[in-house]
């Protein structure tokens, strides 16, 4: 078994196998968008259906929201997107390359955390060219600029009738979705009668005008999260951030990710209102590096305060039990769905030596796999079709299932286990005498003869498993 993975071959992999496209691909492209195609679609459902029972059907103290993309512009005033959501840029003067200034700072081995200033970045960036150690890292050129703030947040011009919008009427696609949350958490509290401590989780899409996406889905420009806000009095905040740490670690062994290829990386610089800060990351071969895929952060009550004071609504809680009235803190876990796609392939994308040949298998937790059953007859003949066809049609009732019938049966199922189908069924000459059909397994490729009638309670049994 290896896994010789880069991000082109990745890519590549992800785009013949019907998983992600590139966006407006007949047009060039569209630098950091990406579509997903069938196979991708299913998969990034049946990750977001995993991670909502994770926060709903695995617990009673979260409760789902869908808020809209765009939102009252005060919104990202109030929480400090508009004036410092940026990241610190570098221009090559040649070539005109565009670098983030701590990723730059990383190819040369220099670490700096994503909270370092303009200035404490500078800095760095002088000490490297004060030993004539900067470069730019595609045309060798040392002609570089110092580094400078540049602003992830993406305008519309949302309800604008006249061609200039003043700075207060401005709207933006949303460049998170956690800020929904916390404008809803009253009438969460006063309509569902919630009581702290308790979350709020939601996924939907997400926009960042990144200065560099050239990771594949690992960073886009538009983007799902999936985020959890977590209601609660300060002095339960860290019982709580060590009880969710563990919980959101454990969701990652259930669905297979090794604990080899996970760590920890602890935020050293906090925001001024954040009391702990942690993220997870994960060893992407196709990356070569950890790299984050969800971050959890104590909050204080720093997101609450902001829209208290913005919107003139005290966002507070009373407390019937202790008789006391606060704003509550927030812990948030904050995860990208798009990361997790990638990150859900890189780790089952695997190449077996079989019969002197490669077979490539995706070995995703089964629950994960877009397509649960093939069907497929042994040969292109009408009698084994009709047969096939017909289970097919019956299984379709209760799982996403495929049939097929091109091609030799070696192919069909050697492009099932590259899309991550964890069963195949099969039909042949004897099912026309005995009324029985094969099961093929994707990891062992074991196979075992059951009845056609018995295949409910056998399809049934084979999902409950991997459940
Ligand atoms: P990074 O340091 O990689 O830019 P971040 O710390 O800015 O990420 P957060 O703002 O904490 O990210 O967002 C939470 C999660 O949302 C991230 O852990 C990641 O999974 C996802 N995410 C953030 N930005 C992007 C993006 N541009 N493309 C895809 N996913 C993203």
């Amino acid at each position: 078994m290896s896994k010789s993975l880069s991000l082109e071959k990745l890519a590549n992999f992800c785009k013949t196998r019907g998983f992600i496209y590139p966006s407006s691909e007949i047009y060039g492209g569209l630098s950091g968008i990406y579509d997903y195609g069938h196979y991708g679609y299913l998969l990034k459902e049946n990750i977001k259906n995993a991670w909502i029972r994770n926060m709903i059907n695995e617990r009673d103290d979260v409760y789902l929201l869908d808020s809209a993309i765009f939102m009252h512009p005060t919104t990202w005033v109030a929480s400090g997107h508009v004036a410092t959501f940026d990241d610190p840029m570098v221009d090559c003067k040649d070539c005109k390359h565009r670098y983030r200034a701590d990723h730059l700072l990383a190819e040369f081995g220099v670490e700096i955390d994503d909270k370092a200033t303009t200035d404490e970045i500078n800095q760095k960036l002088d000490e490297l060219r004060t030993n004539n150690k900067l470069f730019c890292p595609n045309c060798k050129s040392k002609n570089l600029t110092q580094a400078r703030r540049f602003s992830l947040m993406v305008k519309s011009n949302l309800g604008c009738t006249v061609d200039s919008i003043s700075d207060d009427e401005l709207t933006y696609l949303r460049p998170e979705t956690c800020g929904g949350i916390y404008l809803q958490f009253k009438n969460v509290v006063d309509t569902l009668h919630a009581k702290l401590p308790f979350g709020i989780a939601q996924v939907g899409k997400a926009f960042r005008n990144e200065i560099v996406a050239r990771q594949f889905i690992y960073r886009t420009r538009e983007f799902e999260q999936m985020e959890m806000q977590y209601f609660l009095h300060p002095s339960e905040m860290e019982f709580k951030y060590n009880e969710w740490k563990e919980y959101r670690w454990k969701w990652y062994l259930e669905y297979g990710i090794n604990e080899t290829s996970l760590k920890w990386y602890k935020h050293e610089k906090l925001a001024h209102y954040a009391s702990d800060a942690y993220d997870i990351k994960y060893n992407f071969a196709s990356l070569g590096e950890f790299a984050e895929v969800e971050g959890i952060h104590a909050r204080g009550n720093w997101d609450l305060s902001q829209h208290t004071k913005y919107s003139g609504m005290t966002l507070d809680y009373y407390d019937q039990e202790i008789k006391e009235r606060y704003i509550p803190h927030i812990l948030e876990t904050s995860a990208g769905l798009g990361r997790f796609v990638m990150m859900f392939i890189d780790n089952a994308y695997t190449e077996e030596i079989v019969n002197d040949d490669t077979r490539i298998v995706l070995k995703l937790d089964k629950r994960l796999s877009p397509i649960k059953f093939a069907v497929l007859p042994l040969f292109k003949k009408p009698d084994l079709q009709n047969v096939a066809k017909e289970i097919y049609h019956h299984i379709k009732k209760y799982y996403i299932a495929e049939y097929d019938d091109s091609g030799s049966i070696g192919k069909r199922y050697r492009r099932q286990d590259e899309i991550g189908t964890p069963y195949c069924i099969t039909v042949d000459y004897q099912t026309l005498e005995d009324n029985k059909v094969t099961i093929r397994d994707r990891d062992s490729m074991e196979q075992i003869r059951i009845k056609i009638d018995d295949l409910d309670t056998k399809c049934e049994a084979l999902v409950q498993n991997n459940r």
